[in-house]
């Protein structure tokens, strides 16, 4: 008995990723690693901007002394300020430095939301197709995870949603631009769903939050926008990192902010940098969060994305894959041509295809392409995809 039963359990059930990963190293020992396909993992194919590096060199030629000691639990106030100034000119709302917390990545900042305003038993709505690690985040601090389907297009159910909200509801969670399936949520839905949390929390006297995941907000296509939560809904707090804009997933730098006409704001901020303290956080990575200063306005090359989105789209919908055409982040969620998604991803596998059955998403009859991979890849995988679509008579 090593382990907690709860974690023992967790580990039992297995990760879909996880076991595709491994699958990968096993199908790249026989047949050699150039003739994998490995579209499982949302890890970035391109390069930091070059302004990143040379803010590296910058500071590692010209140190500043203290630079790697601790710092204010919330993080240096010039990297927040930084961060203030766009979410301002972006909402048209009055964000200082007080508003934001740096984070540890997203990850490490919706478990600060959440340790921070959950008790126990509280529900947290989560909308399918989910990242799946919300339910882990939420049962990290006592919640639990209520999923609500989204429509056909993968946009929020208003409906659903409404129907889903009672007493113990304490937040519901948003992505968009969307992982696994890459839509953007307009304006119109946001001011809905703004509508309805206040009406709720009025109803059931407190504050019901839209924790708005946004890491991939800059990784769009086509010129789409994604609009500011915090123009459309008070009780909004936004959590992002910069592991996707930036291609900086491994350094574990994010933040977190909180909408300024949230009434008691201070009490909520306060209760955040305790929480980053507490878990055990302390504060982000100091070198990052002074790189990250000067970038708030950077991003990567999107048309390489954009580039790999087009062929690959283009490539499968010609074959008679179904898909909603993504406006942003760097996957696909396409219906499964076969109703089990877990056997399609098997026969896929014939083709040395790594995919992710939409079960690992919370919405079985789909799967996830993560086209964050080297185009040499991608191209290379074209014929794969013809044989498999041959192969299922699409
Ligand atoms: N939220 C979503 C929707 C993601 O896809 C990811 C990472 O893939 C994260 C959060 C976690 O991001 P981070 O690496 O910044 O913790």
């Amino acid at each position: 008995m090593l382990l907690s039963d709860k974690v023992a359990s967790f580990l039992g059930g297995g990760s879909f990723i996880r076991k595709m990963f491994e699958e990968g190293d096993r199908l790249a020992k026989i047949h050699g690693a150039d003739k994998i396909f490995d579209f499982t993992i949302g890890n970035p194919s391109v390069e930091p901007p070059e302004k990143f590096r040379e803010e590296l060199k910058k500071l590692a030629l010209n140190p500043i002394p203290g630079m790697h000691r601790y710092m204010s639990n919330a993080g240096y106030p010039e990297t927040r300020a930084a961060v203030a100034e766009v979410l301002s000119e972006q909402s048209g709302l009055s964000f200082d430095a007080n508003h934001v917390v740096m984070t540890v990545g997203a990850g490490g900042g919706l478990n600060v939301v959440l340790k921070a305003i959950l008790n126990p038993q509280d529900e947290v709505i989560a909308l399918a197709p989910y990242f799946v690690e919300y339910g882990f985040y939420v049962d990290n601090h006592g919640g639990v995870l209520k999923v609500v389907p989204t429509d056909e297009q993968f946009m929020p159910d208003l409906p659903a949603i409404e129907a889903a909200i009672n007493a113990k509801t304490r937040a519901i969670i948003i992505n968009s631009p969307n992982n696994p399936t890459g839509v953007i949520y307009p304006a119109e839905i946001l001011t809905q769903l703004g509508q309805l949390v206040e009406k709720k929390s009025l109803e059931f006297g407190r504050p019901i939050f839209v924790l708005s995941d946004e890491p991939y907000a800059k990784i769009v296509y086509d010129g789409a926008e994604v609009p500011s939560v915090f123009k459309y809904i008070t009780n909004s707090v936004l959590v992002t990192s910069h592991s996707k804009d930036l291609a900086l997933p491994g350094e574990r730098i994010g933040y977190l902010a909180v909408n300024p006409r949230i009434p008691g704001v201070e009490t909520l901020v306060n209760g955040l940098i305790f929480c980053n303290r507490t878990l055990g956080f302390v504060n982000a990575p100091a070198l990052m969060q002074r790189l990250v200063t000067g970038l708030q306005r950077e991003t990567v090359d999107i048309a390489e994305y954009q580039a790999k989105r087009d062929l690959l789209y283009n490539h499968l919908t010609s074959l008679g894959f179904e898909m909603v055409k993504p406006a942003g982040a760097f996957y696909f969620f396409p219906k499964s041509p076969l109703p089990d998604d877990q056997e399609f991803i098997q026969r896929a596998l014939k083709y040395n295809l790594l995919l992710v059955p939409g079960s690992g998403f919370g919405l079985p009859g789909y799967f996830r392409i993560a086209y964050c991979i080297d185009m040499a890849i991608i191209q290379r995988s074209l014929p794969a995809w013809t044989a498999l679509a041959q192969e299922l008579g699409l």
